[in-house]
């Protein structure tokens, strides 16, 4: 695809080749992310980061992302906030927005607004997550992670087996890294959740069409015991009709140290989207695990800032330009990588 100017609503977008370019352009993006070099190559660009739903990777990495790029953020974190509370239209601030920013990264709690949104702006806009439909840049970066954690085992995407555990209807995050596989090959997908919270079908019959082995649980030892990679998820709870509804799935499925030693492969990886659940009675994926060297999720976020920047070096089109407007960073940088 040609990302130069272009919006970023659905991972339906990517084809392999494209997921590679960003990927290629996120590991140049490092020294950056690590502060060991600063860029102004964005100097003077703004971007429009609306959040109108609850968010703090997706939000702060994505305006961090921009930030490590040399240009300003401008932020709205709440409807309540902004004339949407107005009974302003989609289109309205949708226009109006664009007219401030280069690029709009936007979350909205509705499927399809960002799509909509995205008709009316003048400028680029990036898919933060639209209510339970998609988040295209969280598929973008949990597929970097499994890449990168499954090569230092000698693995790669293709032939894969990962185990997807939790509320798999309503998350988005699930929803767009599932399409993502389906350009890979081979791969077996389990499916741990309760029946009430499976994978919709559409997305199952896109896996088995492209070949993949899909199995469907509700037990978690079925689909832990030969993972490469546990991918955990929290119950989403805002999506559903009432607390009550959403508190008989909580804390079903908990990965703990316990469950992970007795029946997980030594070197099998474990992500989360984020944020995980810590309350006492949910715990999806229990804090017992935190020093295990297989626990991916804080490189998971780490990532997202590699992607998130590549993805505006490419909108805006200035990867060719980054070093040139790089200099060596003049303060203490703590060595968190
Ligand atoms: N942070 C992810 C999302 O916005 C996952 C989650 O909220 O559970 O979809």
């Amino acid at each position: 695809m040609d990302f130069v100017g272009n919006h970023i609503l659905s991972v339906s977008q990517f084809d392999r080749d494209d997921i590679e370019r960003v990927f290629e352009v996120a590991d140049m993006m490092r020294p950056y992310a690590h502060r060991e070099v600063v860029t102004r190559v964005l100097e003077g660009a703004i971007l429009g980061n609306m959040f109108f739903e609850p968010s703090t990777r997706t939000r702060v990495s994505f305006g961090c992302a921009f930030n490590l790029l040399g240009g300003e953020v401008r932020e709205t974190t709440e409807v309540r906030a902004s004339s949407l509370a107005k009974g302003e239209s989609l289109f309205d601030t949708a226009r109006v927005l664009s007219g401030y920013s280069d690029v709009i990264v936007m979350r909205h709690e509705l499927e399809g607004s960002v799509q909509q949104f995205a008709k009316a702006s003048r400028c680029p806009v990036l898919n933060a997550g639209d209510g339970a439909n998609e988040h295209p840049s969280q598929a973008l970066l949990d597929l970097y992670t499994i890449k990168r954690e499954l090569a230092t085992h000698g693995k790669t995407i293709d032939g894969m087996r990962i185990t997807l555990i939790g509320d798999l209807k309503y998350g988005r995050a699930v929803h767009s890294l599932v399409q993502m596989l389906t350009l890979y090959s081979n791969i077996r997908v389990s499916l741990i959740s309760a029946p009430e919270l499976a994978l919709p079908s559409r997305y199952i019959d896109a896996l088995r069409l492209s070949g993949h082995e899909v199995i469907e649980s509700d037990r978690l030892e079925d689909g832990i015991a030969q993972a490469d990679i546990l991918y955990v998820t929290r119950t989403q709870e805002e999506r559903f009709g009432s607390q009550a509804e959403a508190d008989k799935y909580k804390g079903i499925y908990k990965v703990n140290r316990n469950i992970y030693t007795e029946f997980c492969e030594p070197n099998t990886v474990i992500m989360h989207p984020l944020p995980r659940d810590s309350r006492e009675n949910a715990s999806d994926l229990d804090a017992d695990l935190n020093e295990n060297p297989n626990l991916a999720i804080f490189r998971q976020t780490d990532n997202g800032v590699l992607i998130r920047m590549a993805l505006f070096a490419l909108i805006l089109d200035v990867v060719g330009q980054i070093s040139r407007h790089s200099r060596k960073v003049n303060w203490y940088t703590a060595k968190r990588f």
